[in-house]
């Protein structure tokens, strides 16, 4: 027994302007699409992405994902009949439909509908209508109509699964969303409060608006790393995951890599998670020589486990030598595939300290890591 979504995803959007659907396109750093999945992934443990079977690039980056993968339909209810059959034997008891273009969804509105689903077979967020209503025809008012009892309605619309798949296999179509083929089989739905920053990207103007309400909810966390290894025997030091020859060694219980050991306590500073001594403890014979990769992995998948995402990194040597300028297009690189970061989201800089101190005096190596985070 488990909770499901399906996000519909095969839509073509053109009237969001732009030459790509809307789900595709940027918003607040990342796209449409990638908003709407993450909020929904974050409350929900199954969930199933419909795209348009032509769309190959989708198909081919969400592939290895954890998402389970459907075809769109030649309409809406097929799209969302292909979601509901890509759950079949997943022993689904509640189902969230969800429309991609409405990436501000809220924790709370998800929560909201899963709670009423307790009690109701179908319920769904409705907004009630608070501007007067118009009729119209040629930029003329044509007449008024009483907005008492009317809603505007949203997704996510959650439905008991089996009855809501029965309910589409009888609907003859044209319906305008999930509620609507609901209540044709009879299902009482409940209205959920919707909630007016839960917008549905529609016209161009609508980015902007999106734009500021998931700026102004993002948690942003800064952690900052610092460690030092001292110089020892050895012909090579390891520097942000780099091998350099060198007269002499660092030493460490690990591979003493000074540089991924401040950027892993950095991101472990971020979340309020300790640091690499409390997960990795030294009295531990298993991390002797131990490549720090193992570290700073653990430190990203833990991150991405309390629902952040690292955004950028910088990273600062303090020696005298090596010299680090040729090897930090090699660090910045192998930093950024271990986090799964890109490139251009990832510093790494060097500093000597003028002669003086113990870097100085060549005694060791230190560094210092800022890692920022964002929770969508
Ligand atoms: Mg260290």
């Amino acid at each position: 027994m488990t909770t499901a979504a399906i996000i519909v995803a095969a839509g073509r959007g053109l009237r969001a302007g732009a030459d790509q659907p809307k789900q595709w396109r940027p918003l607040a750093g990342r796209r449409v699409a990638d908003w709407t999945i993450a909020r929904i992934q974050a409350q929900v443990p199954l969930v199933v992405l419909v795209l348009a079977p032509d769309d190959a690039e989708a198909w081919a980056e969400f592939g290895g994902s954890t998402l389970v993968l459907a075809p769109g339909g030649a309409t809406r209810a097929e799209s969302v009949r292909n979601g509901l059959g890509a759950l079949a034997g997943h022993e689904v008891t509640k189902v969230l439909i969800h429309d991609v273009a409405r990436p501000c969804v809220s924790a709370n509105l998800i929560a909201d509908v899963l709670a009423a689903l307790d009690t109701h077979a179908a319920a769904a967020p409705g907004l009630p209508v608070t501007d007067a209503l118009w009729t119209g025809n040629d930029e003329r008012v044509t007449g008024t109509r009483d907005r008492s009892g009317l809603f505007a309605a949203q997704t996510p619309q959650g439905f008991h699964y089996d009855a809501i798949v029965a309910a589409h296999a009888t609907h003859p179509g044209g319906a305008a969303d999930d509620v609507e083929v609901a209540r044709a089989a009879g299902l009482d739905v409940a209205i959920v409060p919707g909630d007016a920053d839960n917008l549905k990207i529609t016209r161009p103007e609508d980015f902007a608006r999106a734009e500021r309400i998931l700026r102004a909810e993002m948690d942003v966390r800064l952690g900052n790393g610092y460690d030092v290894h001292r110089f020892g025997p050895g012909d090579h030091v390891v520097l942000c995951g780099v091998e350099i020859p060198h007269e002499r060694g660092l030493q460490g219980h690990s591979d003493a890599d000074v540089g991924m050991h401040a950027v892993t306590d950095a991101i472990y500073g971020a979340l309020a998670q300790g640091d690499i001594g409390q997960h990795f403890p030294p009295s531990d014979p298993q991390w002797k020589g131990a490549a720090s990769e193992i570290f700073l992995r653990h430190a990203a998948e833990l991150a991405g486990q309390m629902g952040y995402r690292v955004t950028n990194i910088d990273c600062t040597l303090v020696c005298e030598y090596p010299k680090i300028g040729p090897h930090a297009a090699d660090m910045r690189k192998k930093l950024s595939d271990i986090i799964g970061l890109e490139v251009e989201r990832v510093s790494v800089k060097a500093t000597t300290s003028e002669r003086l101190g113990f870097t100085g005096r060549k005694e060791g190596i230190a560094s210092v890591a800022t890692a920022c985070l964002v929770k969508p």
